[in-house]
């Protein structure tokens, strides 16, 4: 399957000079982003998972159905003041702007193995903050998944340690 094929590259969006890739050309096709979702879940199958973590919000479109189909819990990672209870915060750089996000401080009990999802890694700062707080928790990070990869920010460099699976690079 050539996933790129249901994505949708946006010029300049959110701001000049960003090629945005926009999944929801991808998510609206029933049966593609079924395979995707799969696809994922089999790369989880083997390790051992014991509960899924995403950044808001599109890790949610592709952690939840994999938590779903795995049979496993979902962990909301999220930007500060979305979460109800006490939290464990960090700060993190994003591709284009600044921010906090926060998880649940019971979320991640100590020596769970947690696979991480997003829709895109772009320069890691995302997903690195989202590792810092499943490992502040105690979690082991098992692997991390993502649709679409940036191969040209070079975010994989900053997660050497971690097992790394993606549908599609750009
Ligand atoms: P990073 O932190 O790796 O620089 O950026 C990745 C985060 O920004 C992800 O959570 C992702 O949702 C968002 N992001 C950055 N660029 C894009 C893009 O072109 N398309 C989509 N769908 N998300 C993006």
């Amino acid at each position: 399957m050539d996933y790129k094929n249901y994505i949708t590259v946006v010029e300049n969006y959110p701001k000049e000079g960003i090629r945005f890739k926009d999944i929801t050309t991808l998510m609206q096709d029933g049966e593609v982003y079924k395979k995707a979702i799969n696809d994922i879940a089999d790369f989880a199958k083997d390790k051992d998972v014991d509960i899924i973590v995403g950044p808001e919000a599109r890790g949610f479109i592709v952690g939840c159905p994999v938590a779903y189909s795995l049979g496993l819990g979902f962990v909301p990672v999220r930007k500060e003041g979305k979460l109800p209870r006490e939290v464990v915060k960090v700060d993190y750089g994003l591709e284009y702007g600044k921010d906090v996000l926060t998880i649940h401080k019971d979320a991640i009990k100590p020596g769970q193995k947690v696979l991480i999802t997003d829709d895109l890694l772009a320069t890691g700062g995302t997903i690195n903050a989202t590792i810092e707080l499943v490992e502040k928790l105690g979690g082991e990070v098992v692997g991390l998944a993502f649709m679409i990869e940036l191969t040209y920010l070079d975010g994989r460099e900053k997660l050497n340690d971690h097992e790394i699976f993606t549908l599609m690079q750009y």
